[in-house]
């Protein structure tokens, strides 16, 4: 089964297009609707093709602003390759504001490859696997911690097993021009887009730049220069004098389970650390008390290992296995 998603843009046309993807979403208000996702195609001479998404998780708004400011500016004639720039991806949950879709509860950043006869969030996630990403030389999407977490804000690569694609990555995540650098030697689940990506050999980058459900600006002005950075790297774009050459990233990485701390309790929790913070193994995390029994003494929490502090829980009331933070270590 092919795809039902459907585009009056023509990836094959010179110039600037802006338009959607339509999905067929048959429902009672709307018996012949279509789900309708924004995009925009910009293209010119011989260069590259970079596919840019955000949006994947709705409460994720760093990158949605700075594509939808990329797509809305860009001039065509200074473009030497294809962009195709997706900013809410999952449109369903971007216009809620949420992280999963309204519409099936579906998570698109756990529903690679996809399914086109699955539900809106699978169908959008087939369209990419088998659409979108064969057309692209290059992949980045955008991410932040979304409602429950905050990030320190990085670019990221995640290990394919492929050196030479792994080497292709590292260079274009150095080139983003990050302050912090993560490579994902762990993945909690194979289902990502970039996972995806991976899978294809198309070079791949992501990246948490905030969290909360809000927008950070330090976060917000990491991605634009990247994303200068990033299209200069790839040719599409002449360097811009104007925008701060990269400096050297610190580069971190992820390497296990070990690296992330769950909840032992239900309650309120009382974070003992600030993201960015260097940790010991043992040390605390912070704890948890049990505000509707103050006779309860409040339960530690504490990391694995060491290493520093790049994610942390946004809301305070935690169910027992909440993530309420994650290390990275010194990339070695
Ligand atoms: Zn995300």
């Amino acid at each position: 089964m092919t795809t039902q998603i459907w585009t009056p843009l023509d990836y094959a046309r010179a110039g600037k297009q802006l338009g959607n993807l339509h999905l067929p979403h048959s429902v009672h208000r709307s018996a012949y609707g279509t789900i309708t996702i924004p995009m925009g195609i910009v293209a010119g001479g011989t260069g590259p093709t970079i596919l840019l998404t955000a949006g994947t998780h709705g409460d994720e708004y760093e990158g949605q602003i700075a594509l939808t400011k990329l797509l809305r500016t860009v001039d065509p004639a200074s473009i030497n390759g294809r962009l195709i720039v997706l900013p809410t991806l999952n449109a369903p949950a971007a216009k809620a504001g949420c992280r999963v879709s309204p519409l099936d509860g579906g998570n698109l950043n756990r529903a690679y490859p996809g399914d086109p006869l699955g539900g809106p969030t699978a169908a959008i996630a087939h369209y990419v696997s088998t659409v979108l990403l064969p057309l692209a030389d290059f992949y980045q999407d955008f991410h932040a911690g979304g409602s429950s977490l905050n990030y320190l804000p990085f670019v990221s690569t995640r290990l394919s097993g492929n050196a030479e694609l792994d080497g292709r990555a590292l260079a274009a995540a150095r080139a983003f021009g990050a302050p912090y650098l993560q490579v994902w030697g762990y993945s909690p689940d194979p289902r990502l887009s970039t996972s995806e990506s991976n899978r294809q050999g198309i070079v791949s980058l992501g990246g948490e730049f905030g969290g909360g459900g809000t927008v950070s600006r330090q976060g917000l002005a990491i991605v634009e220069g990247g994303l200068r950075r990033l299209l200069a790297h790839f040719g599409l774009i002449e360097e811009d004098r104007d925008c701060e050459p990269p400096r050297p990233a610190i580069e971190l990485e992820v390497l296990g389970r070990d690296y992330y701390v769950y909840a032992t309790e239900d309650g309120v929790f009382e974070p003992m650390t600030d993201l960015g913070q260097q940790v010991e193994a043992g040390a605390a995390c912070g704890v948890i008390h049990a505000v509707h029994d103050p006779a309860r003494p409040a339960t530690p929490q504490h990391f694995e290992i060491p290493g520093i502090v790049v994610c942390q829980r946004h809301p305070s009331l935690v169910e027992r296995g909440d993530c309420l933070a994650h290390l990275a270590t010194p990339r070695t």
